[in-house]
């Protein structure tokens, strides 16, 4: 157990699910031991009617002055309307990379086992960001014929515009920190995934960085692969890959695959990383229409509160409370309707009652044995 002062963390419950799966975390991270001080931030819908916005300066201040945060899900709506509060966060606060590690524990239905990977995106750029132009406004007009005469090829002139930007400082930069994460965390090999034969001057840009980084790290072995390839290749051969590290909208794409490999969503954690800022965070969403029942896994966000703790360097309570959800899914008693054969398994439990399960494993991990 840590004898230092309490962490202060900015815990953003989220929307939809994004509460209850925070409350849920929130207990067992308590459990460990480590002692919080959390600097509770309301963001998301939730609050547009009371500061005209989804995030509020005052939560990304609270971000940027305890420098780790730990969100729930947060609702962007399809098509129109706000853009997503999670890319702006990711973007104000630099978080440029997504660390999702995707393992399985046994227990866990699925096809595959023995799964070790760990997907790094780029998290600032590509066509991601949000950079788009409406169909049928002036400005879209002028922008599609301006492209059209530059790059000598038409574009129909009722088509919408995203635009896809992949810089050579950004692309250093994740390719880098996939480098130095392989090398810290032990792994063997780095693969960049890429569309560079069709996407030459933004894909083909990544590929050209990735290959001359790679020679800065000869340690650590590398290759490449087409995102197309590599989908196929990660239900066939997942053994054969180690980090993945990928422009934005692939790596969104391949972390839910990936998520797929080790038992679904349910299971994912992630880190979002920037110079200063830590932002840990489930790759799932806000899945609307389990908001407020008590059903879903809860176990994806617990596990990006274990890549916390060890962010914090809690690495005893992080074991601890890893180890504590990976007993759980191996007795396979306590865990919610994601986890069963059968969806509607009434053997499955709530969230809370995840919770409550792994408190107790906790508690009893804590317990000194009598000798
Ligand atoms: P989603 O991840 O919310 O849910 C898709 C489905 O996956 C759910 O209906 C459910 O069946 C399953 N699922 C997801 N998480 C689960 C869990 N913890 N346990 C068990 N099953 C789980 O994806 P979506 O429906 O595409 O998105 C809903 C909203 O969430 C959208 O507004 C989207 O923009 C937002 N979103 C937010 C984040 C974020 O905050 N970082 C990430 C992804 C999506």
């Amino acid at each position: 157990m840590s004898v230092l002062a309490a962490h202060r963390v900015t815990l953003i419950p989220g929307d939809g699910v994004g509460p209850e799966v925070s409350e849920a975390t929130r207990r067992v991270l308590e459990a460990t031991g480590v002692e919080f001080e959390w600097d509770v931030q309301n963001a998301g819908l939730g609050v547009m009617d009371k500061y005209g916005t989804p995030m509020p300066d005052h939560v990304l201040e609270s971000i940027r002055k305890n420098k780790v945060a730990i969100k729930g899900p947060l609702t962007t709506p399809l098509g129109k309307g706000i853009r997503s509060v999670n890319v702006a966060l990711r973007k104000e606060l630099d978080l440029f990379a997504l660390v999702r590690p995707c393992k399985s524990y046994p227990g866990v239905r699925s096809r595959f086992q023995n799964i070790d990977l760990v997907i790094v995106r780029e998290n600032t750029e590509d066509i991601y960001a949000g950079i788009e132009f409406q169909e049928g406004k002036p400005e879209t007009a002028q922008m599609i014929n301006q492209i059209s005469a530059a790059a000598k090829k038409s574009i129909r002139p009722d088509s919408g515009l995203s635009i896809k930007a992949l810089s050579i400082t950004a692309c250093k930069r994740i390719v880098n920190f996939a480098f130095e994460y392989a090398r810290t965390h032990g792994r063997r090999k780095v693969t960049a995934v890429h569309k560079a034969n069709i996407m030459k001057f933004t894909d083909g840009l990544f590929l050209q960085v990735a290959q001359d980084i790679a020679k800065e790290h000869p340690d650590i072995e590398f290759n490449d692969r087409i995102v197309d390839n590599m989908s196929m290749q990660l239900v066939q051969y997942p053994e054969e890959y180690d980090v993945l590290v990928l422009p934005n909208l692939y790596g969104d794409i391949l972390s839910d695959l990936a998520a797929g490999l080790v038992g679904g969503l349910g299971l994912a954690p992630g880190a979002n990383l920037g110079e200063t800022v830590a932002l840990f965070e489930a790759t799932h969403g806000s899945a609307p229409k389990y908001a407020g029942m008590n059903r879903i896994n809860p176990m994806a966000m617990m596990l990006s509160g274990v890549m916390m703790l060890r962010h914090l360097n809690e690495t005893y309570a992080a074991n601890m409370l890893e180890g504590a959800v990976a007993e759980t899914i191996r007795e396979g008693r306590y865990v919610t309707y994601d986890m069963k054969a059968d969806r509607n398994d009434p053997t499955a439990v709530g969230t809370s009652q995840v919770a409550d399960a792994i408190i107790g494993k906790l508690e009893k991990a804590r317990t000194p044995t009598a000798i």
